[in-house]
């Protein structure tokens, strides 16, 4: 990079990266959950992936039943501190809290969850559930994010040896390594990880299967297999200039941050973000926290089509993040093989896709020149395809697992999916409730019952 931004002092960087969510206090807490209507028909359990009991969670914080709040919440949902901290709640459970017809805030189910589940960590998560004695059975599961866990987690509860093989050198999968810091630390990541493990799962980190371990190995190994893989690295943006230094893929870029040593990232003065869902606007805030002068968003479409939630957008905005909507790169130019500028030429929205979104149209002689140091690109991710090419009869659909959704059971008898790999793409609210899922239709196809 030719113009990198100056590095902060420490205590810069922990305020800029300070939590930006506060935990209740106690006195907060009760008074919050004693607000709860109790409902009957509970809309804000029906709106959560998970269906935690949620009503009755804060029924028991109202009462000071902590670890009775705690157990209510795992059974549900074994990654409920990450869920609490980054599940998009306003349009889930919070969204759904009929409070918002009432034209009053919601209840905030996410805080409360937090506090119960914090309680149940800070305690050294007391025994809440036994393991029943082991069954003979053993299950291997690729990947150790959110729905490998929770897969995990209630395989071990029902007797099965499971051992979950995780390429990267520490498990938690984008929980660990993909929630900007300011949102979630790495380390509540990893106290979730060792809950799992509390259950006697194996995790063996480093392991990348295909590689270090072949399927075949994997299949003699393990009576069924989870495959909660995720998806690849981000697709290329095909026009020239892509392969400059200062480009970088957002999750890579985030992956720096998470780890928390700030002052060894590099960032550029002026940043350019390319893309507009949730990810880009988290790099762009995570550049604009380690320093960054100018941080840009580029979005072919307009405001009203940008994937990213409102949260997150009204997020950018009070970070100084500038929005270029109806706008494309056509060109990275550099100089000395760095990235200087980007050409971008404006856009229109013209007749609607298969799907009914408009599709953006390139305005003819409206190019121009943005000054960059830095451009992150955040363009979604590619399907993780040449892994699964290695899986026999696997059946894919635009690079998605196909599942049977009540089993989460795959074309290949054996092998059962869940999360990022299944969905293209979701909250991690999705991939627990898909591991979890996945779990009793092993049991099924194993046990038959
Ligand atoms: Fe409580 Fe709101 Fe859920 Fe009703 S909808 S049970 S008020 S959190």
């Amino acid at each position: 990079m030719n113009n990198l931004a100056p590095k902060l002092t420490p205590d810069q960087y922990e305020k800029n990266f300070s939590e930006i969510h506060l935990a209740f206090t106690r006195n907060q807490a009760v008074a919050e959950a004693n607000r709860c209507l109790y409902c009957y028909d509970s809309p804000c359990m029906k709106a959560c992936p998970t269906h935690i009991d949620i009503s009755t969670f804060i029924k028991k914080i109202a009462t000071e039943n902590l670890k009775g709040s705690a157990k209510t919440i795992l059974e549900s949902n074994w990654i409920a501190l990450t869920c609490a901290k980054a599940c998009p709640v306003e349009v889930l459970c919070e969204g759904a809290c009929v409070y918002n017809e009432r034209g009053e805030k919601p209840i905030e189910i996410g805080r409360l969850q937090r506090y119960a589940i914090d309680w149940y960590f800070k305690h050294g998560m007391p025994q809440l559930f036994t393991p029943a004695p082991k069954n003979g059975k053993s299950v291997g599961i690729i990947g150790a994010g959110p729905s490998g866990l929770a897969c995990a987690a209630e395989l071990a509860l029902m007797g099965y040896d499971v051992t979950i093989y995780e390429g990267k050198k520490l498990a938690g999968g984008l929980d660990t390594w993909g929630i900007a810091p300011y949102k979630m630390s790495y380390e509540d990541s990893l106290k979730e990880v060792k809950l799992v493990e509390n259950f006697g799962v194996k995790i063996k980190t480093g392991v990348w299967i295909g590689e270090d371990l072949s399927i075949q190995d994997l299949e003699r190994r393990h009576d069924a297999i989870f495959i909660g893989v995720g998806l690849d690295t981000s697709p290329d943006l095909k026009i020239p200039g892509e392969d400059l230094k200062g480009m970088h893929d957002a999750l890579e870029f985030i992956e720096k941050v998470t780890t928390r040593k700030w002052s060894s990232v590099d960032v550029g003065k002026r940043v350019a973000v390319i893309g507009a869902g949730n990810t880009a606007i988290d790099a762009a805030t995570e550049a604009k926290r380690l320093g960054a002068e100018q941080v840009m968003i580029i979005y072919r479409r307009s405001e009203s089509e940008m994937p990213a939630y409102h949260y997150e957008y009204e997020l950018a905005k009070q970070d100084g993040i500038v929005f270029y909507f109806l706008t494309a790169p056509k060109k990275i130019i550099g100089s000395n093989g760095v990235v200087e500028r980007m050409e971008c030429i404006k856009m229109k929205l013209g007749t609607p896709d298969v799907k009914g979104r408009r599709v953006p149209e390139p305005i003819p002689s409206s190019e121009f020149h943005i000054p960059v140091d830095m451009i992150i690109k955040s363009i979604g991710q590619k399907p993780a395809e040449q892994f699964l090419s290695q899986i026999s009869n696997l059946k894919t659909q635009n690079g998605k697992v196909v599942v049977d959704f009540e089993t989460m059971q795959t074309s290949n008898p054996k092998y059962f999916a869940g999360g990022d790999c299944i969905n293209g793409g979701k909250e991690v609210v999705n991939a627990a409730a898909d591991g979890k899922r996945a779990a009793h239709g092993i049991d099924k196809f194993i046990f038959g019952k």
